[in-house]
Formats: C-alpha cells, sequence, structure tokens
C-alpha cells in the first residue's frame, strides 16, 4: 500500500505529473547512469518527451523541470528563489552541470524534444525517454519513464508491477473502500486511525506525525505567500494573481455576511493555486493543478489566527489521504488520463471525507463525504487554456473547496447506507476517463483550450 506522505508530497510548481514527475525522473535517470558507470563517459544528455508532457510541457514548465533535475535538485529542498538565476546562467554558457558533477554542453532547444502527437511509447500518455551518448552520438544508456500523476513515477519495467506500485503490506490492508470500512466496523476506529497504524508499517509513530506536520506547514506557508504576492502569472496568458486583492477586501470587510464562508475559501485556494502557477513550493493534493482544495478547507476549518488544531489536521490529513490511496489504487489521479476529474475531483473527495471525519461523522458519512464530492465531478475534463495551469484551474479549486464543504454537509445529514457507494463512483470516473476523448485529458486540444483566445 502507499504512505499518506507519498499522496503528499512537498514540491515545486505548476504540475506535479509534468513538473514534478519529470524532475524526479531526470535526477533518477541519471543517478541510474552513475551506478552503472555510463555517467562519467557521457559527452551529452537528451530528453525526448511524449503525449501529454510534449503537448502542453512547456506550459507546465517540464523543460525548466528536467533540468532541474539533471542538476540534481530535489523539489523537496530546492530554494525557488534560486531558479531563475541557475537556468539562466546554463542557458548563458550552453553548458551543464550533470549531478552537481560532470560539466556536459546544453541547449534546452537542442537536448529536450517534444515528440508530434502519436509517438508516444504507450504504457500511460506521459512518457519520457532519456538517452546518454558519446562523442559520436551513440547512446551509452537509456531509459524510458512514465510520470503517472500526483509526482509517482515509474520506470518502463515497472509499470504494472505490485511490488513497485503497492509497498509494504500493512495490518488493515485495502484496496477498496468496502475493505476499509469492514476494518473500520470490525476495530471499531474511524478510517483515520486504520489508516495512521497502517503508516507504521513504514516509520515510527512520531516520524507519521512529524510528516504531517510539515505537510500542513509547508501548505499554511504556501497560502500565506499567495495572499502577499501580487502581479501577473508568468507563461504569457497575461493572468493577474487575484488572492492578495481579495484577501485585503476580506479583511477590511463586515463580518457576519452570509457568503462570506465562500469567499474565506475561495481566497485561500487561489493562493495556493496561484503560487503553482508561479512554480512556487505546494503539496500534492492529491496533485499540484489541484493543490489548493485542501489546504483551503485546513486553513478555513483547522486553523485560526495562526493556532492550529494539530489533532483535527492529523485526522483531517490521515482520512483524505486514505481516501485518495483508492483512487490511486483502483483507478487514476492523472489528468492526463483521467481528465481533471481526476485531479480537483478527486482532492474535493478527499477534502470532503477530511471535513467530515474533523465534524464526527461516522466511517459511513465519511466515505459518502468522499462519493458525493466526485460524484458532482464525473466526467470534469482538462482543458488548459495555453497548456498553462491557470485558466480554469484557478478557479476550479476555489469551486472545489466549495463543493467539497457541501458534500461533508450532505453527508453528515444522511443516515443509513447510501444508494451510491464510494467503490462505485471511483469505477465509474475510471470508467468515464478511459471514454474520455484525449482532447480532454491534459492536451490543451480541446474545451476552453481551444475556445479562448490566447493574448
Ligand atoms: S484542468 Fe484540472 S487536471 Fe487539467 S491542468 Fe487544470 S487542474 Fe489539472
Amino acid at each position: 500500500m502507499l504512505s499518506v506522505l507519498d499522496i503528499f508530497k512537498i514540491g515545486i510548481g505548476p504540475s506535479s505529473s509534468h513538473t514534478l514527475g519529470p524532475m524526479n525522473i531526470a535526477r533518477r535517470f541519471l543517478q541510474e547512469a552513475k551506478a552503472a558507470g555510463r555517467l562519467a563517459v557521457a559527452k551529452e544528455v537528451y530528453a525526448d518527451l511524449y503525449g501529454s508532457l510534449a503537448l502542453t510541457g512547456i506550459g507546465h514548465a517540464t523543460d525548466r523541470a528536467i533540468i532541474l533535475g539533471l542538476l540534481g535538485e530535489d523539489a523537496r529542498t530546492i530554494d525557488t528563489a534560486t531558479v531563475e538565476p541557475t537556468l539562466a546562467a546554463i542557458e548563458k554558457s550552453g553548458k551543464i552541470t550533470l549531478l552537481g558533477d560532470q560539466v556536459v554542453p546544453f541547449q534546452a532547444t537542442k537536448h529536450i524534444r517534444f515528440a508530434p502527437p502519436g509517438a508516444n511509447p504507450n504504457a500511460h500518455p506521459n512518457g519520457m525517454v532519456l538517452s546518454l551518448v558519446d562523442e559520436e552520438g551513440e547512446v551509452l544508456f537509456n531509459q524510458t519513464y512514465y510520470s503517472v500523476g500526483g509526482g509517482f513515477i515509474r520506470r518502463n519495467d515497472e509499470m504494472g508491477r505490485e511490488d513497485v506500485a503497492s509497498g509494504p503490506k500493512p495490518a488493515n490492508r485495502f484496496s477498496s473502500a468496502e475493505e476499509l470500512l469492514a476494518h473500520c466496523d470490525a476495530k471499531g476506529q474511524d478510517i483515520s486511525d486504520i489508516v495512521l497504524s497502517n503508516e507504521d508499517k513504514f516509520r515510527p509513530r512520531p516520524a507519521t506525525l512529524e510528516g504531517l506536520d510539515a505537510i500542513w506547514a509547508a501548505m499554511a506557508a504556501c497560502i500565506g505567500r499567495g495572499l502577499c504576492t501580487n502581479g501577473v502569472l508568468p507563461g504569457g496568458l497575461e493572468v493577474t494573481r487575484r488572492a492578495p486583492a481579495l484577501y485585503e477586501k476580506l479583511t477590511r470587510a463586515v463580518p457576519n455576511e452570509r457568503e462570506s464562508l465562500f469567499d474565506w475559501l475561495n481566497v485561500y485556494a487561489m493562493a495556493v493555486n496561484e503560487e503553482n502557477a508561479a512554480g512556487g513550493q505546494v503539496v500534492t493534493s492529491p496533485t499540484n493543478g489541484a493543490a489548493g482544495i485542501i489546504p483551503a478547507v485546513l486553513k478555513f476549518y483547522c486553523s485560526d489566527e495562526g493556532w492550529t488544531k494539530t489533532r483535527q489536521v492529523h485526522t483531517f490529513l490521515l482520512t483524505a489521504g486514505g481516501i485518495a490511496m483508492l483512487y490511486k489504487e483502483r483507478a487514476s489521479i492523472s489528468g492526463a488520463e483521467m481528465g481533471c476529474q481526476g485531479e480537483v475531483g478527486v482532492a474535493c473527495s478527499m477534502a470532503a471525507a477530511g471535513l467530515a471525519a474533523v465534524w464526527g461523522g461516522t466511517p459511513v458519512q465519511v466515505a459518502r463525504a468522499a462519493e458525493i464530492g466526485m460524484e458532482h465531478n464525473l466526467g470534469l475534463t482538462c482543458d488548459p487554456v495555453g497548456g498553462l495551469v491557470q485558466i480554469p484551474c484557478i478557479e476550479r479549486n476555489a469551486i472545489g473547496a466549495v463543493k467539497a464543504v457541501n458534500a461533508a454537509r450532505l453527508a453528515l445529514q444522511c443516515e443509513g447506507t447510501p444508494k451510491v457507494s464510494l467503490d462505485q463512483v471511483i469505477e465509474t470516473m475510471r470508467q468515464t476517463g478511459v471514454d474520455m476523448n484525449s482532447k480532454y485529458k491534459e492536451t490543451s486540444e480541446g474545451g476552453l483550450a481551444v475556445n479562448v483566445v490566447e493574448c
């Protein structure tokens, strides 16, 4: 099974599948080449991008992420303020230092290649081939990888391999909501208790709780930066950041306006997604494109005036993480496979479950909240304008946060067995994603991406 700390990963924007994944792939490739004794004799490195990575890679900063990965940078620890000067220095010198160790000639336009549609290695829409060559241009070492969503990566030979995908086997193993609820029923525990005890298989309990605290701290810091950073987002669409002005208005507004709940959820979600669009540090929740929903709901309900309700944050993240594992195991959280239902839809489902748990819902009600959160996102397409994670992504997170709260409210008013189970809605999302035309799966070939004129 996966760990909650795999679901929530600290990384950089704007995309988990198109930025974080390729960055990790590039670094991993060179580490594998070094271990095989091929890096020291290499004269050049090439990265070939396929499918959705090729179609929306520029807008998602995939090329920049690959360069950072080749340098050996880690998204968890990188100082984002150094990115621009580093990239500029490489462009100016025409050289890159692979893994911080070996200098080779490098020009992004020559060494990172975007394949035409239809040329994809076919195990996943986000394919990437990396090669090291000698002075004759002969390939010394190459590998095919896939960025499979949420920052998760697989080498070609790992695709579909249960031992790679699943990790340790905890006592309360579950691969369906039905099994998860059966554990809760048998032990008289909540979903968060079951997930937390499973985490003990990965690391000591205090380390898990520290990890959850670090995740919340990164989310809160991201909200804080987004609320006070003005300006126009990069990429050419000329989208102005809206969160700071809205935040200022809200802090001056007369309290008790009925709709202010929406405003606060909106401003927190947009703060995160504007940071993400600017390449800032965010937490995959479960992806970067959908990174604003969970922090917004957490901030509004579990943190106030700098005071964090730590136990509630743990309950929320463990519950939401457990729900994400079901989507990851039974379907996918990749926009390139499922459309936006697999990103914003899953985040909404996770947040609804987390909030229902914090509000004291029974495990059945929590699963019902997750089901409602997805049911009304089924069929949601991914059609980012200009290949950028801005329109519709930023507002979509705000809408998703409000929808998640309503899903939790609806679920807590219900008793008995739901007509639609969480497992049924996850399978419906999977089937809908399979049937969805590829124009609507992170290719920017349909929907808003073709109907909104780029500036
Ligand atoms: S439309 Fe949704 S899935 Fe597509 S890039 Fe934006 S947030 Fe991600």
